[in-house]
């Protein structure tokens, strides 16, 4: 896989030196360049693209998204008011909950972002407090189980999400007492989902789910997008699955008798190639068995790796050529908190910068601050310019919002 050295021409190690380590560090152009393929591919159909703020929420990266003209799908208040800072309008944001206080959801309404109702306790709760006067989305559960990783399948049918499809009836006996106005169904089968025929499955639950719902105006179907993180992996062939996707629903539409709004909502594939966390080598442990190497960072401030099992590429950014070995890639945390296990390295020595790529996406803001870490600092790069758009955490950060009693 790439090494790369440079960012839009600014080299990687300088802004290592300028911000310190650990770094994360992200490609706007590369974000932008994905948004376009989405676009491209799809040119058949009036597209929509809701970008999973849950991915990387940091506003200057949600006020480019915007620029580039993707919209928000947003899973918490917190992240639709992100997602309002950096520009956007509510009308340009979906929030999608998961079992939230029916408190959360008012204010939701209130703000204006239309709310993709995820349980038949809210779907009536809802009914009873709107009526006809606030417009939704319905998140079905069309039992399928995609892409191969149990925790990130999430419209299987044991999972908590959406609204099972063979609860439909029930679904449309509320909203006729209700007359609740449905303007979108909505489905997400999980991530890492490669296949087109995956979606094209989804579609086909939305599509006869769909002509039992008259007013509507569009389709979500949801994320999942598949990006290449190991040599080995394959990743979604967007191009085909616009292809595919599209005529499907241009199909849909000629049946259902009116044309409706396709929208889809990328997390992964609009940011985790744009994405690397840069760190540095603090120790290079030999034992009988193994050549550890020591990083600043850890489970802290990438847990992909441990939570999910996440292949993460690395290289070694200080030493681009001779003898390679293999190293395992350990992190500063008291847990064991792999990076990178078994990596084929140039030799790694003291002070070395590592690059581990597809950081973009569930890095920053997965990170915590276990073990009384710092978070780290965020720098985009834009129009060939690195831009500090998060500040390194400080020990303050760690004080505020505590109140220290003396006993
Ligand atoms: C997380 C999420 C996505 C994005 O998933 P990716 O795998 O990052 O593309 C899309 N829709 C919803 C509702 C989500 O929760």
């Amino acid at each position: 896989m790439l090494k790369p050295t440079h960012i839009q021409g600014v080299a990687i190690e300088a802004l290592a030196q300028e911000f310190g380590t650990p770094l994360y560090l992200y490609d706007g152009e590369k974000i932008v360049h994905q948004i376009q393929t989405l676009q491209t591919a799809f040119a058949a159909v009036p597209l929509r693209i809701k970008y999973a703020t849950k991915a990387l929420s940091s506003l200057s990266v949600l006020s480019l998204i915007r620029k580039a003209g993707a919209e928000l799908d947003a899973v918490s208040l917190e992240e639709v008011k992100l997602g309002l800072l950096a520009g956007s309008s509510p009308a340009e944001i979906m929030y999608t909950p998961s079992g939230v206080s029916f408190a959360e959801i008012q204010e939701a309404v209130q703000i204006g972002v239309m709310v993709n109702v995820d349980s038949l306790p809210l779907l009536e709760k809802f009914g009873q407090t709107y009526g006809s006067t606030v417009p939704i989305c319905i998140r079905l559960n069309p039992h399928i189980l995609a892409g191969g990783n149990l925790k990130i399948s999430v419209g299987h049918k044991e999972s908590k999400f959406g609204i099972s499809i063979e609860q439909l009836p029930q679904i449309l006996e509320l909203v006729q007492r209700y007359q609740i106005p449905v303007a979108g169904l909505h489905i997400h089968t999980g991530s890492d989902i490669y296949d087109a025929a995956v979606f094209l499955k989804g579609g086909k639950v939305l599509f006869e789910a769909a002509m039992q719902f008259p007013d509507l105006r569009f389709l979500d179907f949801g994320g999942g997008f598949k990006v290449a993180y190991s040599p080995e992996d394959t990743a979604t062939d967007i191009p085909e699955l616009g292809r595919i996707v599209s005529a499907a629903f241009l199909e849909f539409c000629e049946k259902y008798g009116r044309a409706l709004e396709l929208w889809i909502e990328p997390g992964k594939y609009l940011v985790s190639e744009a994405g690397y966390l840069i760190v540095q080598t603090t120790v290079v442990k030999e034992t009988p068995t193994l050549h550890f190497v020591g990083v600043d960072s850890g489970l802290n401030h990438l847990i992909r790796p441990m939570m999910y099992d996440a292949y993460h590429d690395i290289y070694n950014l200080s030493n681009r050529e001779g003898a390679t070995a293999p190293y395992t890639v350990v992190g500063y945390i008291c847990e064991t908190d792999t990076l990178a296990a078994h990596r084929q390295l140039h030799t790694v020595k003291e002070g070395d910068f590592l690059v581990l790529k597809n950081a973009g996406a569930y890095g920053f803001t997965m990170a915590s601050n276990y073990n009384a870490r710092l978070r780290p600092a965020e720098v985009l790069v834009w129009e060939g310019k690195a831009h500090l758009i998060r500040k390194r955490e400080q020990f303050e950060d760690l004080l505020r919002n505590q109140e220290m009693i003396q006993w």
